[in-house]
């Protein structure tokens, strides 16, 4: 039996799974990660400013117009659409088979492939508000706004999008859904994620259930801990299983 026999048959006697994951769910939509190769962490090197450092509280506060270039040019990208993995998690819960998508990505792909419960421990660029006055923008009107700095046009505070930046505390009825939901779940999913970023993945640690399979390409520290692991392209992986759960199609 190879690994992903192995993971369809954990996932038909799962009812409460959960998938954990990051950037790597989303570079076969056409967003790089932070640290792979390709990574924005590698391919940034020339940049005077680490990419940390931009997406930094303080940074956006003193620097925004350099904050929202960055932003703008490497973490926007409304024409990417969900790839394999986004879809089958999407019917794996419309199945009633799982739980929730614990996500530290900020792009809303889980949500444009149908999933319902995606607890966004990084924020989403798709929520945008006014410093000063509150005021909800989306991504469009943002993306609408070419200045150096998007401003409300009420009261001319800075739109600043509703994503975690560093320095900046997670939200904490995100973080005590997740925690919920990683302590009931049966099966847990981790993929896509190198598993560094803290607080956010140190939250796999409350897992209590059966099994832990980690679709990563690379090592995680969370690897000794794993059941399965599966080094290769998550979204290849998820189309196997796909292929395995549903094979009348
Ligand atoms: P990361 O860049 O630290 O790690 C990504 C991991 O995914 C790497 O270990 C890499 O080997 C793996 N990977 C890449 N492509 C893969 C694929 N096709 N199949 C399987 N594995 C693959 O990302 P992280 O752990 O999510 O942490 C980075 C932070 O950056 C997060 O907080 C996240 O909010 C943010 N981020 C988000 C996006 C996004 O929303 N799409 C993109 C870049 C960064």
């Amino acid at each position: 039996m190879d690994a992903v026999d192995t993971l369809a048959q954990w996932v038909k006697e799962s009812r409460r799974i959960v998938f954990f994951g990051g950037a790597g769910t989303s570079t076969e939509s056409g967003i790089p990660d932070f640290r792979s190769a390709a990574g924005l962490y590698v391919t940034e090197q020339d940049s005077p400013y680490a990419p940390e450092q931009i997406l930094s509280r303080s940074f956006f506060m003193a620097r925004p117009e350099v904050f929202f270039d960055f932003y703008r040019g490497k973490m926007l990208h409304p024409e990417a659409r969900p790839g394999s993995a986004h879809r089958l998690l999407a019917r794996l819960e419309a199945d009633g088979k799982l739980t929730s998508v614990i996500t530290q990505n900020i792009d809303g792909l889980h949500q444009l492939a149908g999933s319902r419960r995606v607890l966004e421990l990084h924020g989403s660029v798709h929520r945008n508000r006014c410093m000063k006055c509150g005021r909800f923008f989306t991504l469009e009107e943002v993306l609408a706004d070419t200045s150096a700095v998007p401003r409300c046009p009420d009261c001319g505070g800075i739109v600043k999008p509703e994503v975690v930046l560093y320095e900046e505390p997670l939200d904490r009825g995100v973080l005590e859904a997740a925690i919920s939901d990683i302590s009931e779940a049966d099966l847990l999913l981790i993929g896509g994620t190198s598993l560094t970023v803290q607080p956010a993945a140190g939250l796999v640690r409350y897992f209590q259930g059966r099994h832990v399979a980690v679709l990563n390409m690379e090592a995680t520290g969370f690897d000794p801990r794993a059941d399965l692991l599966i080094q290769e392209k998550i979204g290849s992986v998820m189309e196997a299983l796909e292929a395995r759960l549903y094979p009348a199609e």
